[in-house]
């Protein structure tokens, strides 16, 4: 049993380099010059000693490997980050299609309600974007949910740790193979992480599912965040009603017994946000 596992996790590791080496010529081109300048700019101050490969090519952002240099050290707020640490590099896309999609989180963020009324620059537009993810991964940190711990915002670019080991991401939640007991972990995590993200963080996530969790060290890790919204968002009961639907598509073809939508909403929403 183990042996297929193992064959299951090769072959899922052996896809993904291939998607990324088959991709990588294209995705290099696609680089414009402020992403190439600031890239440039984090390699002169020794934010990375290397960049490396492409991890995921999205319709959102394209994330990057990359190993710390040791510039990070002269940063008080990643001060503690070794050289040679392995960092995940999301470039946002400056598209103006992906822009329209994100219309809907974005209005009605008090958060940026300033930047979006200025904000028309597509440029302005995806740094904000970028900058979102950024505060949200931070709120899932300073909280205690399993999150990539951010490091370091330079425009559209964010450094970010990197979830994985010895430079092979973390399979995704949709990918990885978990025995009938892990998966039985796996969902209670992922309940207890979405609990955790409304009443602590006071944020839902809005795009809440296999494909953005990932499974690392027989933990779920919680990744996408940049259009995750606050609770008083005016369709912050839309998104995370949705945000439920996913986790009990995924997991009622998975587990024995799961909550169903309505039940896990109300887990969720049980005692409110917390002060
Ligand atoms: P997509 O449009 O494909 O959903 P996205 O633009 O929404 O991509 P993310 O979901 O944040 O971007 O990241 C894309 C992929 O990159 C993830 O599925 C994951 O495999 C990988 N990834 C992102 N962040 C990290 C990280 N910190 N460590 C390891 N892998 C990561
Ligand atoms: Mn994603």
């Amino acid at each position: 049993k183990n042996d297929v596992k193992n064959a299951q996790r090769a072959a899922h590791k052996a896809a993904n380099i291939g998607l990324c080496q088959d991709t990588r010529a294209t995705t290099e081109q696609v680089l414009d010059p402020r992403t190439r300048l600031i890239l440039f700019k984090l390699l002169q101050r020794n934010a990375f000693a290397k960049l490396e490969g492409c991890l995921s090519t999205g319709k959102e952002a394209n994330v990057y490997y990359a190993l710390s240099g040791d510039g990070l050290r002269d940063i008080e707020a990643t001060k503690d980050i070794p050289t040679n640490a392995p960092l995940a590099v999301k470039v946002y896309k400056t598209s103006i299609l992906v822009f329209r999609d994100r219309r809907r989180y974005v209005d009605g963020e008090h958060r940026f309600e300033k930047g979006y009324t200025s904000g028309k620059n597509p440029r302005k537009m995806v740094q904000l974007w970028a900058e979102k993810e950024l505060r949200n991964y931070k709120r899932l940190h300073a909280h205690g949910v399993r999150a990539p711990r951010p490091l370091l915002l330079k425009g559209h670019v964010l450094v970010m740790e990197f979830v994985g080991s010895q430079g092979w991401p973390a399979p995704r939640l949709h990918d990885a193979s978990l025995s009938p007991d892990e998966m039985e972990d796996a969902y209670v995590q992922t309940c207890v992480a979405l609990r955790a993200m409304f009443s602590r963080c006071k944020l839902v996530h809005g795009d809440f599912s296999e494909y953005n969790l990932l499974w690392f060290e027989n933990e779920i890790v919680v990744i996408d965040v940049s259009q995750s919204v606050e609770w008083d968002h005016p369709r912050a009961t839309e998104f995370l009603r949705k945000d439920c639907a996913n986790v009990r598509d995924f997991f009622s073809r998975k587990c024995e017994r799961v909550l169903s939508v309505k039940a896990l909403y109300d887990f969720v929403m049980r005692d409110g946000v917390a002060d």
